[in-house]
């Protein structure tokens, strides 16, 4: 019996303090210890309020026990024979492990991006995505800030991950690790890319917390999670990004960016 607890409560509690580990040491970090050290780097000069906090708050701990009771349906019920979740780890080479979780990366910005590009469907928009975008000015705590049915949403990425690709428990727990940090730094408030990014090639591949900011500014652009790969496809990359990027980034490093990277 306490094993059957400790079994389907175990990614409840360890939803919950993901939770509060990455978004509180951040928040405590940024918004309260070092907030004057890292004044240059706001992207929005002005702070959300507590009452903003409170909610995104509230509504995360309702997308944590969605996710939760979502997981707990795919790993621990016989539906769990439709996944390729293997335990055994000479079932694959290890090298397997980093690259599923690579792959899974794609898939998950393949289907977050038209998930999310669905949802801002003027009927979806006014009834589930907008409790996500009460957050104008988003911070930490608003990673998980959604509907209920935004929730379910977000979370049909677990079994469409687990039905396409083989993956190792360790590369899950390494993937719900990592997807949630980015997440964070994606509603952070903050720039904290170093300078050289601008001149690499990541710039023109990865978003960057500038641009998350911008959706939750003007809703119509940067849908994508990860990559810039699908909204530079599909033309709905916000124009203004990389001029909003260089302004950030003159702020905390005092220099111009060369005109020819765009
Ligand atoms: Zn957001
Ligand atoms: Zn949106």
């Amino acid at each position: 019996m306490e094993s059957i607890i400790f079994q389907y409560f175990l990614p409840l509690i360890l939803s919950i303090v993901r939770y509060f580990f990455l978004c509180g040491i951040p928040f405590i970090l940024f918004y309260v210890v070092y907030k004057k050290a890292f004044a240059k780097s706001k992207i929005q000069a002005q702070l959300a309020s507590k009452k903003d906090y409170l909610r995104e708050i509230a509504y995360s701990m309702q997308t944590t026990l969605v996710l939760a009771a979502m997981a707990v349906l795919v790993l621990k019920t016989p539906l769990s024979q439709y996944t390729q979740l293997y335990t055994n780890l000479s079932d694959y080479p290890l090298a397997w492990i980093p690259l599923s979780v690579v792959l899974t990366y794609f898939v998950h910005d393949t289907y977050f991006y038209w998930m999310h590009r669905a949802i801002h469907h003027p009927k979806l928009f006014r009834r589930v995505h907008s409790v996500h975008h009460k957050s104008v000015n988003p911070s930490p705590w608003a990673s998980y800030s959604f509907h209920f049915f935004e929730a379910i949403l977000e979370g049909l990425i677990i079994p469409l991950i687990l039905v396409l690709i083989p993956m190792h428990t360790v590369a899950i727990a390494l993937f719900a690790f990592s997807n949630f940090a980015i997440n964070v730094y994606g509603h952070l408030g903050y720039e904290i890319v170093p300078k050289w990014f601008r001149q690499s090639v990541f710039f023109h591949i990865f978003n960057t917390s500038i641009y998350h900011n911008l959706h939750h500014t003007r809703f119509d652009k940067n849908y994508g999670l990860y990559f810039r790969f699908w909204d530079r496809i599909m033309k709905t990359e916000n124009p203004e990004y990389v001029a909003k990027f260089d302004q950030i980034q003159e702020n905390r490093f005092g220099s111009t960016t060369p005109s020819k990277a765009v």
